[in-house]
């Protein structure tokens, strides 16, 4: 037996979410590779599968959690033997096929990548999708051309996961980064992960002017809606804004303006299916980039039973940094 949350449908269709005793007949049947999880996370998504507030669990019943490190304990896959160390992102995990908010999961062996030498369970999932979508947001602003010396870069849902680390990771990198939050009283969290300054979201969350005065010479947007609206708006002739998420919204009220009149580039960033390659070039940046100085400010460690109460505290945009699940604690 090991435990694992639980998600189950109430008779009036709203999610059930409990701290279960499972069995290893219960882990699904697709997959070749049976893992002990040490650490998982809590991410935006694990909020919305355990509240039930969107439709992302797609079978019942369903063990959340999108991510996973951990050690193999048994495997059928070329690629895999027991007692090799892993890390899970995405892939559907937590969704349609059960998660690593659990003790013990059944994973594909292609969804699974090394980890990095040298890094704990603990540090990859201090990371997790939120941290390694940051590194994706960084890698696809480098890879539109934007450097330090074009002029500073937005993050939105400063405090959020995905924010904190992209201030760290591109702080790091030279950029002068500009945090944009909706928790000011956080402004000397943000100050010590690397932002030069810190902004009120209220300057960037309602309708705006399709051009707007140049500021930006690249974005990292987790927030979508007006506020990525008004962000791809300020960015300065040639910039890029890699968008990845949703907190204020899905909307996207924008228009063609700052495309058409300043070759501003809009990048879509997705890791949920990005491919292996583009993930193990994720991951060996982030473990070679990322001060473990910087990821303790981030991380707060969380029990499995803790999980279920911080659940509607991230959909609330409660949380700051990044919420790390002792999945045995
Ligand atoms: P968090 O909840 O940790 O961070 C989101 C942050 O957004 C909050 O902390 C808050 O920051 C800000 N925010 C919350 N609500 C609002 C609002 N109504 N208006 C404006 N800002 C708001 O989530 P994550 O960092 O894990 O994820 C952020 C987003 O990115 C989510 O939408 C998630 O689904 C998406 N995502 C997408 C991925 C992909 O593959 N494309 C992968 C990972 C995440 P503050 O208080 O500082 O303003």
């Amino acid at each position: 037996m090991f435990k694992a949350i639980l998600l189950n449908k109430n008779e009036d269709g709203s999610t059930k979410a409990e701290l279960a005793q499972l069995d290893d007949a219960q882990l699904p049947q697709e997959g070749d590779v049976t893992v002990a999880v040490d650490y998982s996370t809590i991410n935006y998504k694990d909020g919305l599968a355990m509240t039930g507030k969107s439709p992302v669990v797609r079978k019942w019943p369903m063990v959340p959690g999108i991510d996973g490190a951990g050690e193999v304990i048994a495997s059928t896959h070329p690629d895999w033997k027991a007692g090799d160390a892993f890390i899970l992102n995405g892939w559907g995990v937590g969704e349609s096929h059960m998660g690593c908010l659990s003790e013990r999961a059944k994973l594909k062996g292609d969804w699974l990548i090394p980890r990095p030498v040298g890094m704990s369970s603990r540090t990859a999932m201090s990371i997790g999708t939120a941290g390694y979508t940051a590194m994706l947001c960084a890698m696809a602003l480098a890879e539109q051309g934007v450097t330090p010396e074009q002029g500073e870069i937005l993050v939105t849902g400063a405090s959020g996961g995905v924010g904190s680390v992209a201030i760290a990771i591109l702080a790091a990198r030279g950029f002068k980064v500009v945090a944009s939050t909706g928790k000011l009283d956080e402004t000397e969290y943000l100050k010590s992960l690397g932002a030069v300054e810190v902004i009120d979201r209220a300057a960037l969350s309602a309708v705006g002017k399709p051009l707007q005065k140049e500021r930006w010479a690249g974005v990292v947007d987790s927030v979508g809606s007006h506020t990525l609206a008004n962000a791809v708006a300020q960015v300065r002739y040639g910039g890029a804004v890699a968008a990845c998420g949703l907190a204020q919204g899905m909307d996207f009220p924008a228009s063609v303006a700052p495309f058409i009149l300043r070759s501003v580039k809009l990048i879509g960033v997705d890791s949920v299916m990005a491919p292996k390659a583009r993930r193990i070039a994720a991951w060996t940046l982030l473990a070679a980039e990322l001060k473990p100085e910087i990821l303790a400010t981030i991380t707060q460690e969380i029990t499995l039973a803790d999980a279920l109460n911080w659940a509607p505290k991230i959909l609330a945009g409660q949380v700051r940094g990044r919420l790390v699940v002792n999945v045995k604690g």
